[in-house]
């Protein structure tokens, strides 16, 4: 390995902080959870493993600060967010080397999800100012009516692996902005980047108990008692659909306020008049993004029968030129996946789509030796009954589906019960909105590959989630509108 690169490691090692972050204290424990790098397939780093009694103590120190973070004034939770966006930017090199080293990602890529992660502190930074509730006279009586935004209280945030910076600052940012107070739990397989961002909370200033942050091995023994104390007030979950539905049926025990940012199957339409070079650059973006491990992630590439033969052969060749390896090396533009269980289940769902009759453009094996690789992966002439059909992939692997009719493609694009992200392709916006406006979905890029941005409103229908993250709607998840009947007669 270079020096170069073991100087980076070096680097993100001496910067990590050490322990739980609660009430504004670092706080070890004696049990500690190693953290993989997934190219290497080794520990290079451990984190705390905190007790239900550990992860109590951080909602009391988040219902201790409540009071005075929602009375700081906008303008100065504003500021404080600005600071954090700063502070970022200037350590953004070792926040991307510290992603590319838990999670897997190219340096790169974790530069654009730095870039990409800290925009939702600039977004919410801004809109702090612009929570503003309404007036009206109420027609039949005359009273005044007069609405306030106040803070939904304290948060549990429960955060996935596959964006370790974003779907923090995601949920984060937001909820400062509001005035709430938070309890994070990091994915136990990326957990030191959102230590990282709390270090930077701290370095701005936040006061104690505002944000706090839990690692564990103990995900449903530390979460269950936190959703299911009254001082809770709000659960922002991204994760599986699986476990968002487990996590749903406990907070209807409180009635507690969700937002769940879950599954995805992203269908890829590709439309008989799309232009190819557009196109086949989507499907890449869509499918290689985060090495396919998106929840927006291009899950089935639905392709005009008239274009699917040039189709899949350039995407083929584009995949085939992916280099592979440990994305701290310049020269790689694909990584490993997060771990070995996560690279049995996608090559299983190559397997399937073998077996039931698709033919192997490229790929379809694991790449032997440390780390979790695979080879980047295109089957064609998928068939009724495939589990991609329906369930979501999560890796580098790409499966084509022929169509001949537009209500057959949607009809395939919808037959899955999640409903995130889809994309199309087309020449002619009209058929490309017609199609659009047919598929059940959250999202819809056309002639793009990439939805994300953190000024539009992020989220799913179906089985994907409920609300909106990013956008001024991403606020709102954490506001609670109070009104005032007023008389004047
Ligand atoms: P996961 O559901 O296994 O885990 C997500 C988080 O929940 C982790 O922090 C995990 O430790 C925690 N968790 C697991 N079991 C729990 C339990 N019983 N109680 C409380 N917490 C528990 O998901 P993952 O494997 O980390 O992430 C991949 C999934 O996330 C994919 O399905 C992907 O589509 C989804 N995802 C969705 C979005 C979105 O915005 N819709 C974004 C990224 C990822």
């Amino acid at each position: 390995m270079s020096t170069q690169i073991e100087e980076l490691e070096k680097q993100v090692l001496d910067a990590l902080p050490h322990g739980l972050f609660i009430g504004g204290e670092w706080v070890e424990t004696d049990a500690t959870i190693p953290v993989i790098n997934p190219a290497k397939g080794e520990a290079f780093a451990e984190v705390a493993d905190a007790t239900p009694e550990l992860a109590k103590t951080a909602l009391d120190a988040a219902c201790d600060a409540a009071s005075e973070w929602a009375a700081w004034k906008p303008r100065e939770r504003a500021e404080l967010l600005r600071r954090a966006f700063d502070l970022i930017e200037s350590r953004k090199q070792i926040f991307a080397a510290l992603m590319t080293m838990e999670m897997g990602k190219t340096y790169k890529e974790s530069l654009g999800e730095v870039a990409y992660g800290n925009e939702y502190v600039r977004w919410f930074s801004e809109q702090t100012c612009r929570i503003e509730g309404y007036n009206a006279i109420a027609p039949s009586s005359g009273k005044r009516i007069l609405t306030e935004k106040v803070p939904v209280g304290p948060v549990l945030a429960i955060t996935p692996w596959n964006f370790p910076l974003a779907m923090a600052t995601r949920k984060i940012a937001p909820a400062l902005a509001a005035g709430c107070t938070v309890v994070v739990k990091p994915a136990k397989l990326t957990p030191l980047t959102t230590l990282l961002f709390c270090k930077v909370l701290e370095d701005v200033g936040l006061p104690a108990g505002v944000v706090n942050c839990f690692t564990t091995n103990h995900s449903g023994a530390t979460t269950g008692p936190l959703i299911a104390d009254p001082r809770m007030r709000k659960i922002t979950f991204t994760g599986s659909t699986e476990v968002g539905v487990g996590l749903l049926r406990q907070a209807a025990d409180r009635v507690l306020r969700s937002s769940m940012e879950l599954g995805g199957n992203a269908p890829c339409v590709i439309l008989a008049d799309a232009d190819l070079d557009v196109a086949v650059q989507g499907a890449m973006d869509a499918k290689m993004r985060n090495l396919g491990e998106a929840c927006t992630a291009g899950n089935r590439f639905i392709v005009h029968e008239s274009l699917v033969g040039e189709f899949t052969k350039r995407f083929t060749e584009r995949m085939a030129a992916q280099k592979v390896g440990y994305g701290l090396d310049d020269s790689v533009n694909v990584g490993p996946l997060i771990d070995d269980e996560q690279r049995s289940k996608v090559l299983g769902f190559v397997q399937d789509s073998i077996d039931k009759g698709g033919k192997v453009e490229v790929g379809g094996n694991p790449i032997e030796g440390p780390g979790y690789f695979m080879e980047p992966t295109v089957i064609s002439g998928i068939q009724p009954g495939s589990r991609i059909l329906t369930e979501e992939i999560f890796g580098p692997f790409a499966p084509i589906i022929p169509f001949s009719t537009e209500q057959e493609a949607i009809d395939i694009a919808n037959g899955t019960d999640f409903g995130l992200a889809a994309y199309v392709f087309s020449r002619d916006l009209k058929n490309a909105m017609r199609v659009g406006e047919g598929i059940e979905t959250g999202m819809v890029g056309i002639n793009t590959g990439v939805v994300s941005d953190a000024a539009a409103p992020f989220g799913g229908v179906k089985m994907s989630g409920l609300g909106r993250e990013g956008s001024q709607l991403g606020i709102e998840e954490f506001l609670e509108t109070k009104y005032y009947a007023i008389p004047l007669d």
